[in-house]
């Protein structure tokens, strides 16, 4: 397989690559630090990644992309215990940083090479690399358990990238406003090889601000991708519909994924912009599974359609597939196609339990599926489906209906053991108001007129904030279900 970026053939581009605050470099300039970054470490198994949100980091695994090295992105937030399990777990050969980094010692008392963004190197032409090599391990959110390294091959990373440009009609003329960290699937290969792969330009906020986002969207970029909570932060940060429409409203493409945008955020976004928010759906296991089309007709709380190339189907319980997509009817979704990562790392156990005998992945996420194709999550199955009283019910909807009022700020809903229903329905809720949060009664009664009676939370829990990670994936597992 040839490089998965063509534009780095032209060394004498001058057209921005990747722009991180004040520092830029060209496509010419990339290709220089990225060939004299892979000469260093070509025929290395395995490199770690410091995956600062910095142009180097960009430059790093462009270099072992390049030069047909895995490369393993580290969370530099990460506490102790998670990077001695990923460092334990993958044992790079040595670690990429850049000059002022200082990690601590657990991953510098590895063999440490500073990545150079400036000065010409000499760039060897890239080799050819099998598609199935891999090209990254990605670790998991941890969301559901500790995380797991996802080996993707290359072939997935160019399979995905494309399919997202049919689905997206994006382009090397897209300017990509990025304010994720890197050391994930949506943040690094959708926000960085992304545009790197089409030509086009990123614009790294370093760290995410509303201020930030209005300001390139406003001086000309054309793109952006956030998870739900900067979604969130814009919009309450911006209460003023003309303020909204003022910092969002130039864009061609705002798109969300990582977690369910709340239809309550989307439907007030869409009400001051006239802009929908398009939603995707992907892992880290098989990157990108569905979304929305640009070309496609809109619809709050869907994730869309399954990308091209990829298969997707709902499955019940005891494994049959889903007969007729009725909106109704909620399965597993499972997904096969040439985006789908090989195994994880050193986990023969969890690979296999992982895949059906057919080649089916299993997501773990539950869904309903509309006749004309369009997939609506309602939730994980591990820990957003609630069985009660005979009910299946996604914790999703119930978010999505507590959300709506107005003394809701944040909200979560897990299942507890019940003897009567089997599971009871909890919400957690951060309220707008501490000092007088709506009543339970309030927010059962809410509930209960939006949707069901029996989705009406029976036991409603005061919080502070959420727990969260640095995606902004709500943290269930944290919640204390005593
Ligand atoms: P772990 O697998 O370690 O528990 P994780 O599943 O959160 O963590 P990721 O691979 O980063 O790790 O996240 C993928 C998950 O994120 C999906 O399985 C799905 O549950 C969720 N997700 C992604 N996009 C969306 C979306 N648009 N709507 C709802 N959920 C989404
Ligand atoms: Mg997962």
């Amino acid at each position: 397989m040839s490089s998965l970026f063509p534009a780095l053939s032209d060394e004498s581009s001058e057209r921005v690559a990747l722009r991180f605050g004040e520092r830029s470099l060209t496509y010419g300039g990339l290709a220089a630090a990225a060939g004299a970054l892979g000469e260093r470490i070509r025929g290395a198994d395995r490199v770690a990644v410091w995956a600062t949100p910095a142009l180097e980091t960009a430059v790093a695994v462009v270099a072992a992309l390049e030069a047909g090295v895995a490369a393993v992105p580290l969370n530099p937030k990460s506490g102790a215990t998670e990077l001695e399990h990923i460092l334990s777990d993958s044992k790079p050969a040595l670690v990429l940083t850049a000059p002022g980094d200082r990690p601590p010692s657990l991953v510098s008392d590895l063999r440490r090479v500073d990545v150079e963004v400036t000065g010409a190197g000499v760039c060897a032409p890239a080799s050819p690399v099998p598609g199935e090599d891999p090209a990254l391990v990605v670790y998991t959110s941890g969301t559901t358990g500790p995380p797991k390294g996802a080996v993707i091959p290359r072939r997935a990373i160019a399979t995905t990238l494309d399919a997202l440009a049919d689905a997206w009609q994006w382009t090397g003329d897209d300017v990509l406003v990025h304010g994720l960290p890197l050391f994930h699937v949506h943040g690094l290969v959708l926000g960085i090889l992304g545009p790197l792969r089409r030509g086009g330009s990123v614009r790294h906020l370093g760290r995410f601000s509303t201020e930030g986002v209005t300001r390139e969207l406003g001086a000309g970029a054309t793109m952006l991708f956030g998870v739900p909570t900067m979604y969130h932060r814009i919009a309450q940060a911006l209460p003023e519909e003309t303020e909204l429409a003022q910092a969002l409203g130039r864009a061609r493409l705002l798109v969300s994924g990582s977690a369910a945008l709340p239809v309550h955020d989307h439907e007030r976004i869409t009400a001051a912009t006239g802009q929908r928010v398009i939603e995707r759906y992907g892992m880290t296991e098989t990157l990108m599974n569905t979304s929305v089309r640009a070309d496609g007709e809109p619809r709050a709380g869907t994730v869309g359609v399954p990308l091209p190339g990829v298969e997707l189907r709902l499955v019940e319980e005891d494994g049959t597939p889903v007969a007729s997509y009725d909106g109704e009817t909620v399965g597993e979704i499972q997904v096969r196609g040439p985006n789908l990562f090989t195994g994880y790392l050193n986990r023969p156990d969890a690979t296999e339990a992982a895949f059906t005998a057919d080649g089916w992945f299993r997501t773990g996420d539950m869904a309903v599926r509309e006749s004309d194709g369009y997939v609506r999550i309602v939730g994980r199955k591990a820990t957003d489906l609630i069985k009660s009283g005979g009910y299946k019910i996604g914790a999703g909807e119930i978010e999505n209906a507590l959300l709506e009022h107005p003394g809701v700020r944040e909200a979560a809903v897990t299942g507890e053991p019940d003897a009567d229903l089997g599971e009871r329905i909890v919400a957690w809720v951060v309220p707008e108001d501490a000092e007088s949060p709506p009543s339970a009664t309030e927010l059962a009664d809410h509930v209960a007129a939006r949707l069901a009676p029996h989705k009406r939370p029976r036991v409603v829990h005061y919080l502070g904030a959420l727990p969260r990670n640095d995606m902004g994936k709500i943290m269930k597992r944290a919640l204390n279900r005593d």
